[in-house]
């Protein structure tokens, strides 16, 4: 057994918020209170044998859980070239030739680049086209992902390789651009863009996963112990299933510590029967890998305005963004999931998406009552006030990511006009409309630092500290560190097990520098994680 002392525990439990010491009982805690009454309690166990850590008098929360990223695309983006930060086009060709050393252009391996924002450059805010990277390699192909990964750009030869030519352009639509002669710019978006990624020679399954080992002490070290996560297309050989088996063979090992709730992104209603059909909605039920929704997407990214809207963009009135299905097809979808009592979690970033997710929703609930999953809208940025309302009635969970406040303060204003903002990245409301709010950082778009994301909530302000950004739709560090503990677990449909320190709950907890409900919040980021425990062990 294991005796924590010493300790400042928010335990994001109502029942008694604040506690000084903790009982470990393998993996769960046993006791939950003041040292004196821990010692007595230990006492029913005496002859066993206790380890005792002294706290030092520091923060203790449950572990952070990070309801929406990436983390297999996160393990491969540690492989690629870091573009995040770039503040020029020249920086990024400056990062990418860097990347080149050691590169062997005989090897049939794509270089590759993630995480630029053209929002960012000093030297012209455009997407990077071929021609840029031609600069930087016209033998070895490349392609380069924007931060949002709905735009990506690549190279003459990696065209070449992708047969993307003026001839076969017809077929591709919107997602191909052209130039002023009709020939394809490098610039791919959307479906296409998927479609390329999945074609790419990629890593194999074992090494994957021998990456993955390695990758989770990222998360430990930033005090997360669980992540929901959406991997089905970065999958190696296009084989989600070979990587579920995977990755539920590592947590069963105890190799992989870290709690994985998968998000399984099905786009299609053929594959979303197979996933049924195999049996999937039971799969892996245990604390440490499963399934806990289907992931379906209903529009595209904001920063590329392809977020689908009910009116267009105030900066662009030519479009008003690209809607993946037409409704009766994304009812379906829903309606599928829904009837085997699956929840579906689903990426909608416009006002268009919302509405078209939340109408499947209320269309699948109505048909199929018999069950009540617990649907979900992942980014929900842009919303109205009679949606909010919607997502409450329906009971539907706000997969949000609150970091993103970062970057999107500076260009939502003019993508969306002052009107529409009235609802947008409207997490105060959905605190006091009582809807279930998860928080999440959707890495590797963003970095997966849980205090980042607190911060923005809280100050609504960037990491320069401009703003506030809609400070009437700020909240507490309290309901920001609620939605990072226990939202997080309601959304995986796991808050009887974890999400908060108390007696018979998984004893995943994460120990900080400082107390965040006591410094001033504009500090919050400055905060250390000194030590992440899952299941009663240091990681
Ligand atoms: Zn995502």
């Amino acid at each position: 057994m294991l005796l924590l002392t010493n300790g400042v525990f928010a335990t994001m439990d109502p029942a008694r918020p604040l506690a000084r010491a903790a009982v470990v009982d393998g993996a769960y805690f046993a006791y939950v209170g003041e040292e004196a009454e821990a010692r007595d309690f230990l006492r029913a166990f005496a002859g066993e044998q206790v380890e005792e850590v002294d706290l030092g008098g520091k923060f203790v929360l449950p572990g952070f859980n990070d309801s929406h990223l990436h983390f297999i695309h996160y393990v491969k983006a540690r492989l690629s070239v870091d573009l995040f930060g770039c503040t020029s086009l020249t920086e990024v060709q400056d990062r990418l030739r860097k990347g080149l050393e050691g590169f062997d252009p005989t090897s049939g391996r794509w270089l590759m680049g993630e995480g630029w924002n053209h929002e960012l450059f000093t030297d012209g805010r455009r997407f990077p086209n071929r021609h840029d990277l031609d600069a930087v390699s016209r033998e070895v192909p490349i392609l380069i992902l924007r931060g949002c990964f709905h735009v990506g750009a690549v190279n003459t030869k990696g065209l070449e390789l992708l047969k993307l030519t003026k001839e076969s352009a017809g077929q591709y639509g919107d997602f191909l651009e052209l130039d002023g002669d009709g020939e394809p710019t490098g610039v791919l978006k959307e479906n296409l863009l998927d479609d390329v990624k999945g074609a790419l020679p990629s890593i194999g399954l074992a090494d994957l996963l021998e990456q993955v080992k390695r990758a989770q002490y990222d998360f430990f070290a930033e005090g997360l112990t669980s992540l929901q996560t959406d991997d089905f297309k970065y999958a190696p050989d296009e084989d989600p299933y070979a990587l579920m088996d995977g990755l539920r063979a590592l947590s069963e090992r105890g190799e992989l510590k870290l709690r994985l709730a998968e998000q399984a992104l099905l786009t299609e209603p053929e594959t979303l029967d197979e996933f049924f059909r195999r049996g999937m909605a039971q799969y892996g039920g245990g604390t440490g890998f499963r399934i806990s929704t289907v992931k379906i997407l209903a529009d595209g990214s904001l920063g590329g305005r392809t977020a689908y809207m009910q009116e267009p963009y105030a900066d662009d009135p030519t479009t008003r963004g690209i809607p993946i299905y037409e409704q009766k097809e994304l009812d379906a979808l829903v309606e599928t999931a829904h009837r085997h009592g699956m929840p579906a979690a689903i990426h909608a970033i416009g006002d268009g998406g919302a509405e078209m997710a939340l109408t499947a929703f209320q269309r699948a609930e109505e048909r199929c009552p018999w069950f009540q999953p617990r649907h979900g809208l992942v980014h929900c940025q842009v919303m109205t006030a009679e949606q909010l309302r919607r997502m409450k009635a329906l009971g539907v969970t706000a997969f949000v990511q609150p970091v993103f406040i970062n970057g999107d303060m500076h260009i939502a204003p003019a993508r969306l006009g002052e009107a529409r903002l009235n609802g947008s990245y409207a997490w105060g409301t959905m605190e006091r409309l009582g809807i279930p709010v998860a928080y999440g950082t959707d890495a590797p778009v963003e970095q997966i630092r849980p205090l980042d994301g607190i911060y923005c909530a809280v100050t609504r302000r960037d990491f320069e500290g401009n703003g506030p950004f809609l400070p009437g739709e700020a909240v507490s560090v309290e309901q920001a560190l609620y939605a990072y503990t226990v939202g997080g677990a309601y959304a995986s449909g796991e808050e009887a097990v974890k999400g908060r320190i108390r007696p018979g709950m998984l004893a995943d907890f994460t120990v900080l520098d400082r107390n965040l409900f006591t410094i001033p919040p504009e500090t919050i980021r400055e905060a250390r994680v000194l030590a992440t425990y899952v299941g009663g062990v240091q990681v």
